[in-house]
């Protein structure tokens, strides 16, 4: 007799259920408040495998983002269209956070949080202003002194430029290039696996994650600025699911439904993450494998907007904005919510998708339209969760722009698009179980 197939899980699903999974645990670790398990259990095992999975994926992001944007460049092949695309990529990502924090601006003005606030027992120290950049120098600090060093750092932009750069004069060099390019390709593949084998491993890694987020994060901590976490939840939500569905509608047609159920990965890795900059892998792979985006535009479009694009940070900011400035009872005026508009979106360029940052970009902000930066104190125990939300919107943001480029460019495969199965990680791994024995016959041949 044949033995029953039994359906497996898909990966989505799996991940998803950790996440739950770990929400639970980590809300009934936190009320059993034991030093043995903050010691070692989410002190301990769930943080050293949950910052392992980050580090494999962080691990990817730099010859990922190299590889795939010299593939990228060299695929489109034509300078004036790699502008084009950088050109109407980078003014969405610009439209979409001014949009953002704008409504973030009026929502919370309807709303009001912060009203009648009494500020007491709140600990200030530890809060510091950070300088705003010049625009000058956002653009300056573009062009890097020591590709190495960019590298090593992971200084996004500058990668990004080196890379273009690069790709640019292999192209003008014509066939004597073929041999890198057919390298550059080959390691893109290469690259693209080890994202799916991470990948395997996440619904492990998401659950650690969660399970300390939540473990450590008590719910007391949100009782007193519950106004400010309901307005900027509602404004992110709102933008991820109405504003957000309302571009990529009117600027590419696509079915926005599609668009939510594919991105769902990409998200849950940046919820659990807190980094746009380390969910670059997965984004890039949602948008072009679950998608249909070519990677010519995608490469670029993904890693620029994991950098300059931050609609949810920007939202952060402005209902941040408006909620201090009622605790504090000074009143901003249009001028000074118009600052705070050019001042988020400038911020959001400069500075890269890591955890926290967008309390940085707060102090600038807030420095800049006069409010107390001490005012961060109160929302900073809240912070841990509302960056995981905001950084989801985040990368939401960075695939609907790349995903409107690509079907304006007509680099965008409906057919991937429209099928729900397409690109899924498998639970083979997209094996070839021949594999080994060809590349070993191959060796033996030599
Ligand atoms: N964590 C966010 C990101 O990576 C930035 C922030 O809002 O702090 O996109």
């Amino acid at each position: 007799m044949a033995e029953p197939t039994r359906q497996k899980m898909s990966l989505t699903t799996q991940i998803m259920i950790a996440m739950v999974g770990g929400v639970i645990l980590g809300v009934i670790f936190n009320q059993i408040g034991s030093d043995f398990i903050a010691n070692y259990i989410t002190g301990g095992v769930l943080a050293m495998l949950g910052t392992m999975f980050v580090n494999a994926l962080k691990m990817l992001v730099v010859p990922l983002v190299f590889f795939s944007l010299i593939c990228g460049v060299t695929g489109i092949g034509d300078i004036r269209i790699l502008g084009r695309v950088g050109g109407k990529s980078f003014v969405l990502y610009l439209m979409t956070t001014a949009i953002a924090i704008a409504l973030a601006i009026l929502i919370a003005q309807i709303i009001a949080p912060g009203q009648g606030f009494v500020m007491e027992g709140v600990d200030t120290s530890g809060v510091t202003a950070k300088e705003a950049p010049t625009v000058w120098n956002v653009f300056a600090a573009i062009v890097p002194t020591n590709p190495v060093a960019a590298f090593a750092n992971g200084e996004m932009l500058q990668i990004i430029f080196y890379t273009i750069v690069l790709g640019v004069a292999v192209l003008m060099l014509g066939e004597a290039s073929a041999p890198f390019v057919a390298g550059c390709e080959y390691m893109n593949d290469v690259m693209m696996k080890i994202v799916a084998i991470v990948m395997a491993f996440a619904p492990i890694g998401v659950f650690c994650l969660i399970t300390k987020t939540f473990a450590e994060q008590g719910i007391d901590l949100f009782i007193p600025v519950l106004a400010y976490v309901v307005t900027l939840v509602g404004a992110l939500l709102l933008h991820l699911f109405i504003t957000l569905m309302i571009i990529l509608k009117v600027f590419s047609g696509l079915n926005p439904i599609t668009f939510l159920k594919k991105i769902r990965p990409a998200q849950i890795f940046a919820f659990s993450t807190a980094s746009s900059n380390a969910t670059i892998p997965v984004t890039l792979r949602c948008v072009t494998q679950r998608m249909g985006a070519n990677n010519s535009v995608a490469s670029f479009c993904v890693p620029f907007g994991a950098t300059i694009n931050m609609d949810g940070t920007a939202i952060m900011q402005g209902v941040a904005t408006v909620f201090l400035s009622n605790v504090y009872g000074i009143d901003l005026g249009v001028g000074g919510y118009l600052t705070v508009i050019a001042m988020a979106v400038l911020a959001s360029i400069g500075t890269a998708g890591v955890p926290g940052v967008g309390l940085v970009m707060l102090t600038m902000v807030l420095g800049q339209v006069g409010l107390p930066i001490e005012g961060i104190a109160l929302i900073l125990g809240v912070d841990r969760l509302m960056d995981m939300i905001r950084t989801a919107v985040n990368i939401s943001g960075d695939a609907v722009v790349s995903v409107i480029v690509a079907k304006g460019e007509g680099k965008l495969d409906m057919a991937v698009y429209n099928d729900p199965a397409a690109g899924e990680v498998g639970d083979d791994l997209g094996i070839d179980p021949n594999a080994e024995t060809q590349l070993a016959a191959q060796h033996c041949n030599h």
